[in-house]
């Protein structure tokens, strides 16, 4: 039989799970994989055993609980003053990695090109691949990030088919300006081009900011799919329920392959977060909640060799280390973790090609402890 033709050649397993193994192995602090060490509210685990004990137990409809679809329209209208209508423009999904995913898949065709910004979350590339489309990665560097529209604009050819934005940003934790989301719309007018905005860190933004989702702008919100999780919203990340709105003709098309995707997603989870989502601090609070723990963080590292880059949105931080080692920083991550176990990600697995600016992101979705005990261990770093 010949040989396998692998669609993802070069795809390994995801420096997430790599480097939470090594965690693991080396009995270290996990600062790594994205993802909180303490618990979800008791009211919403209680919630989801109502909704089982009710015999909600069997398939839901395929866009979704239309409990769930009209507490996220309610949600989304109260929030950013932005409408859209639960039975025909909000699909649920088996977490936000699906709804990129569907997306991705309701839009590319072969030859597609996808413009996407480095340093990018690991799963847009290889899914515009799977669907034979052509990732065409713009490269933002450190310390801010800043996106260069005009270079965006001379990327656009007539195969230009989806740009794919995420703000705030995970892993720079930086956020999009009305300005960027204007330039944006200026790039993609009278292009046959779609947006893709991953804000599954909507909620998480600080110092007194306020979200801005690209659907803001009215004029992108007709040419956007918006993806966002209850993950992140509600410390639930092993769940695996997000959502994703886009207009009318768009969400048709993304059912579709939804239909065929998941069909629907687990009913007990949806029916207990659309009871979950009436009480509106358990959300509005989050920005505060995560503050704090950013500026404990803040503050431990002050006591370290490593310097912190501007953090304005999501529950990672950019560390440099440039004063400590000279060492790339898959290498640096892999000593800092079996040395002095700490466990961190390398910003330049965001890249597709080896980019060395010595930073490390760390998660601050931590208990106090935790981040204290980990900032310990970082100020005992001098050299590496
Ligand atoms: N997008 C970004 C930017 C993320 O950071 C994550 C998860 N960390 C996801 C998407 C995936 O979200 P989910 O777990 O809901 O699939
Ligand atoms: N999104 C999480 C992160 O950025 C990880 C999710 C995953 O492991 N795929 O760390």
């Amino acid at each position: 039989m010949s040989a396998f033709r692998s669609k993802l050649p070069n795809t390994a397993i995801s420096i997430f799970t790599q480097m939470s193994q090594l965690a693991i192995q080396h009995h270290a602090i996990n600062l790594s994989q994205g993802f909180p060490d303490f618990d979800c509210s008791p009211r919403l685990i209680s919630m989801v055993e109502r909704a089982m004990q009710a015999g909600h137990n069997q398939y839901a409809p395929m866009a979704g609980v239309i409990a769930l679809r009209e507490q996220i329209s309610a949600k989304v209208e109260a929030v950013a003053g932005i409408y859209y209508h639960p039975e025909t423009e909000i699909t649920i999904t088996a977490g936000a990695t699906q709804a990129l995913f569907t997306a991705i898949a309701t839009v590319i065709h072969p030859g597609d090109e996808v413009i996407l910004f480095e340093p990018a979350y690991d799963a847009y590339a290889p899914s515009v691949r799977v669907f034979g489309g052509i990732p065409k990665p713009v490269t933002l560097r450190a310390p801010d990030f800043a996106i260069d529209w005009r270079a965006v604009e001379g990327l656009m050819t007539p195969k230009t088919r989806l740009i794919i934005i995420n703000s705030p940003n995970n892993p720079t934790a930086r956020v999009l300006t009305d300005a960027d989301y204007e330039q944006l719309a200026r790039i993609i007018r009278d292009q046959h081009c779609y947006v893709l905005s991953d804000e599954v860190y909507e909620h998480i933004v600080y110092d007194g900011a306020t979200h801005r989702s690209a659907a803001h702008h009215a004029e992108l919100r007709e040419h956007t799919f918006i993806v966002a999780s209850f993950g992140k919203l509600y410390h639930t990340t092993g769940w695996k329920v997000g959502y994703c709105l886009a207009p009318a003709a768009l969400m048709a098309e993304f059912r579709k392959v939804h239909q065929f995707n998941v069909f629907s997603v687990n009913t007990p989870v949806q029916y207990a977060l659309a009871d979950f989502l009436g009480y509106r601090d358990e959300y509005l609070g989050l920005g505060a909640f995560f503050q704090q723990k950013r500026n404990l963080m803040l503050a431990a590292l002050a006591a370290t060799r490593f310097r912190v880059l501007s953090c304005q949105g999501t529950y990672f931080l950019l560390a440099d280390y440039s004063a400590i080692s000279d060492l790339p920083e898959h290498v640096f991550c892999q000593e800092l973790t079996t040395q002095h176990r700490v466990a961190t990600i390398p910003i330049s697995s965001f890249y597709h090609k080896e980019i060395n600016q010595q930073l490390v992101r760390i998660c601050f979705a931590k208990q106090s402890e935790t981040l204290e005990q980990a900032a310990e261990r970082l100020a005992r770093v001098s050299e590496l």
